[in-house]
Parts: C-alpha cells; sequence; structure tokens
C-alpha cells in the first residue's frame, strides 16, 4: 500500500467523522500525535499495520453472525463464513495447530471459551446429558440445581498473578478464581524462575482438572513440554495462555519445548500485542476439544466482531511472511539489550534478566513504588505500566515493579543502541524522583517529585530516537 493511498484514506476517513461528531476526529488525530511522540514500553501494546487498522473500519462491523462457519442463527452470512474461515486457516497454519476458533472478542473471553470447553469436555455430568437430551425448557429448577452442583468445584492451577500469572489465571478477584476452586503456582523466591519441581508437587497434591500455564509479567520463557508432563501425570487438561508471547511463537523465536501448541491441549491468546493485530482474542485446540470450543458463542459469547476476525486475518497472513520473523527475533533481541542497559547501570531486575519480550524493574531500589515511578516516566514521555514483582510489599495498586516490553518501538525500528538508551533515560529519570509524603508526614505510596529538568532532558533525548523511526512514516494527515 502506498503512503499516499494511506495517508488520503486516513485524511477522508477523518473529514468523514468530523463532519458528524468532530470532537472524536480530533481526538483520533491526537491519539496519533500522542503514540507518534512517546516511548511506549507497555509490554502489551504495539503498532498494527494500517491494513490491519482500515480493515477495522468497514460494514462487517454491521452484521450479525452468531454460530460458526456455515452454520449461523443470522441469514446472510456468506461473506463472514469467508472472513472466519480464512483467518481460522491463517492461524492453523501460522501456528502448526489441528483447531482454530478465531471469535473471542478479547483474551479474558478467550480463556473463557477455554475454561467452559475443559468443563463440557471433562466434567461427567449427567444433569448436562438430560440437558441436552430434553428441550432446555423442560429442565426443572432441581436439573439446573444439579447441573450447576456437577460442573461447579472443579480444580484450576495457575500462575500467581504477583509471579506474572494473569488475573483470569485463577486470582481470586476475576471469575476464573470464583467460578474454579483455584490454588496458585508461584516462582522460585531466590531466582525469582519458575520451580518446575514445585509445580509438579503442587499438582501432585491438588490434583487440578485444569492447569494454566502463559503469563503477563514474567520475563523467562517457560518449558511447555515440562507443564504437559506434570499435567499428564496428575490427569489435568494442560491450557497455555500464551497473549503475551504469541508473536515469538509465531515468529519461530520460541520453537520446540517452548512453543506451547504442540503440547498444550488448549492454547488461548489475544491478536493485539506481540502478534500486532486487532484487539481480540483466539483459541487453538487439539482436535478433542474443536467441538466444545465451537460452541464458544452461545456459551459464552454472542455475535461475533466480523470486522476484527476480517482484520485478524490480515495481521495473521502478515504474521506468516518471512518478515515477521525477522521482527520477533528482534523484539528478543532488544529485550536482551534493554536488561543489559539496565544493569550496567546497576538496576534490579526480577530474575536477573529476560529471555523473552519483557523486563521487569524491580523500582524499590529507587526508594520508589511503582505507581510513583511509572507515573515520574510518563511525566517524561515515558509510557510504561507498574506491575506487582513476586512477594510485592506494595501489593497490586502501587506494586514495586515497572514492566517494560519492546514489541512497540521493535515495529518502530528501534534496536540494540535504541534500547541501551531507552535504559539510560529511565534510569535518569528514577535516580532523579522522589518519594513523597502523605498530608499526616508519612511516607507516601502515590505522591513524588522529579527534579526540575529532567522530564524536558529525557523528552528532548528521547524525540531524537523516536525521530529517527517515526511511526507510520508515510502517514500524513492532511
Ligand atoms: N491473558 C494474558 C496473559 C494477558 O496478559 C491478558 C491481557 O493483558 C489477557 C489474557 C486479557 O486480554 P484482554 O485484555 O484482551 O481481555
Amino acid at each position: 500500500m502506498t503512503d499516499s493511498l494511506i495517508s488520503s484514506a486516513y485524511t477522508q476517513a477523518l473529514e468523514v467523522i468530523g463532519s458528524v461528531e468532530p470532537r472524536i476526529a480530533d481526538a483520533t488525530r491526537q491519539e496519533l500525535a500522542d503514540q507518534r511522540g512517546s516511548l511506549k514500553l507497555i509490554a502489551s501494546e504495539n503498532y498494527a499495520s494500517p491494513a490491519v487498522l482500515l480493515t477495522m473500519g468497514t460494514w462487517f462491523s454491521d452484521k450479525y453472525a452468531e454460530g460458526t462457519v456455515g452454520h449461523r442463527f443470522y441469514a446472510g452470512c456468506q461473506n463472514v463464513d469467508t472472513v472466519e474461515s480464512l483467518a481460522a486457516e491463517h492461524a492453523r497454519e501460522l501456528f502448526g495447530a489441528p483447531y482454530a476458533y478465531v471469535q473471542p472478542h478479547s483474551g479474558i473471553d478467550a480463556n473463557l471459551v477455554a475454561f467452559w470447553s475443559i468443563l463440557a469436555n471433562k466434567v461427567e455430568t449427567p444433569a448436562l446429558e438430560k440437558h441436552q437430551a430434553k428441550n432446555v425448557n423442560e429442565l426443572s429448577e432441581a436439573d439446573w440445581e444439579e447441573l450447576r452442583h456437577e460442573l461447579g468445584n472443579q480444580r484450576l492451577l495457575g500462575m500467581s498473578l504477583d509471579a506474572g500469572g494473569h488475573l483470569t489465571h485463577g486470582f481470586r478477584p476475576n471469575i476464573s478464581g470464583k467460578m474454579f476452586h483455584q490454588q496458585q503456582y508461584g516462582t522460585d523466591p531466590e531466582t525469582g524462575l519458575l520451580d518446575y519441581d514445585a509445580v509438579a508437587a503442587k499438582a501432585r497434591e491438588f490434583r487440578p482438572l485444569v492447569l494454566v500455564a502463559g503469563y503477563s509479567a514474567y520475563p523467562r520463557r517457560v518449558n511447555f513440554a515440562k507443564m504437559r508432563e506434570i499435567a499428564d501425570e496428575v490427569g489435568a487438561v494442560l491450557m497455555v495462555d500464551m497473549a503475551h508471547f504469541a508473536g515469538l511463537v509465531a515468529g519461530k523465536v520460541f520453537t520446540g519445548d517452548e512453543d506451547p501448541v504442540p503440547h498444550a491441549h488448549l492454547v488461548t491468546t489475544t491478536t493485539h500485542k506481540s502478534l500486532r493485530g486487532p484487539r481480540g482474542g483466539m483459541v487453538l485446540a487439539q482436535e478433542e476439544f474443536a467441538a466444545d470450543v465451537d460452541r464458544g458463542c452461545p456459551m459464552v459469547l454472542g455475535g461475533p466482531l466480523s470486522h476484527v476476525m476480517a482484520a485478524k486475518a490480515v495481521a495473521l497472513a502478515e504474521a506468516r511472511h518471512s518478515s515477521f520473523r525477522a521482527y520477533a527475533q528482534q523484539i528478543a533481541d532488544n529485550a536482551q539489550s534493554l536488561a543489559a542497559g539496565f544493569l550496567e547501570r546497576d538496576a534490579r531486575l526480577v530474575t536477573g534478566g529476560t529471555d523473552n519480550h519483557l523486563v521487569l524493574l524491580d523500582v524499590s531500589t529507587f526508594g520508589l513504588t511503582g505507581r510513583q515511578a511509572e507515573s515520574a516516566l510518563l511525566d517524561a514521555g515515558v509510557v510504561t505500566n507498574r506491575n506487582s514483582i513476586p512477594a510485592d510489599p506494595n501489593g497490586a495498586w502501587y506494586t514495586s515493579g515497572i514492566r517494560l516490553g519492546t514489541p512497540a518501538l521493535t515495529t518502530r525500528g528501534f534496536g540494540h543502541d535504541e534500547f541501551d538508551k531507552v535504559a539510560e533515560l529511565i534510569v535518569d529519570v528514577l535516580s532523579n524522583t522522589e518519594a513523597g509524603t502523605t498530608k499526616a508526614g508519612g511516607p507516601s505510596k502515590a505522591s513524588y517529585t522529579l527534579a526540575d529538568g529532567v522530564a524536558d532532558r529525557v523528552k528532548a533525548q528521547s524525540a531524537e530516537l523516536l525521530d529517527k523511526h517515526p511511526l507510520y512514516p508515510g502517514l500524513v494527515l492532511g
């Protein structure tokens, strides 16, 4: 696609939008300017291609298509069938998966689909058999109660939030921690690394139905062959949530034991993080779960977002291109450069480094909470997010860590030197930030003071990096 085509497509689209609600057109322009002008280090974000973004802005958005390909509850879904089939085909080919379900609207939806598929597939439910044999309307209140009881009280073992797991991996306040009787595994208190023997011991004791692997903030690779051995030993289903590192799997940076697809019964993912697609989710499944996963709608989903499924097909086609492998490798190389840049400047990293796409910086050594560090960095135009670290004394709200990821800036073309400079700028901000005090005079976990001149100095140096690697370089809004 040529630069002038993209520029005129967006210029005209914004004119049309602005003729109805100019403030939305303005906010859209401003968002582009903000994204262009800041160092985006949020590990779960990226910059999708213009082709992916444009695909989402079409009339597919207007179509209802509950059901599955060729089996819809609405008429006139032939084009949605084309889109959904293509997205699923690209996903199967890209990941070498027997089955792909591309309808989930987000990562959380994908996990819910996977959980309910496992329950439907693995839990013996005489009441459910009755339910399927009869018209649902004929089920008595007692039948429903029996069914709820049969499906309830199943066990799930997932990685704890402060070790790097996700809310949906059994965290109490999330529905996954309520619908399952849950326990969590952590990481080794000394090294911060996953201890497979400890996971196995916990699994033997707890005997979960579902063993969840995958993470949001663990800066290391996982051996999924070992996780499968643990699951098999205790008769559990292995579900891997690769939302964060799907791009590294797609780009063949994670292969063999580090590729979850051949080892897990079910793999869930988002499509918008390192995979660089539209916001959305996806489930990859072994054949034995395919029919249950297909019941995502009506089990937990409503009508699929056809325009997003179309964009998933475009993004997955992009990820099948050889250039995506180079991109994925660069994500991992850049994370190494970022980690090395911090370690050279005496910063402390959880696990001492990284071998995936993210780095978890312990900001307590700067005398700050994650919340203070996140805010001071934002003042200097560095966009990060605060994150718990193992056994975090500041809990999940204030935290003691900052999570930094390389996928987005790698898309802009940043390499080793730029990421070393990013580490320097972050250390500059944090070492010039002082924790504040509360009104009562005690230590505050939120307020802070950034020394005069630092934000401007860092912004000027960031601007040099950003100007060298512009976002959507050919896109000029008229
Ligand atoms: N799973 C993991 C591991 C994640 O990191 C996230 C998002 O941060 C999700 C699931 C949820 O994705 P979404 O925000 O699309 O629901």
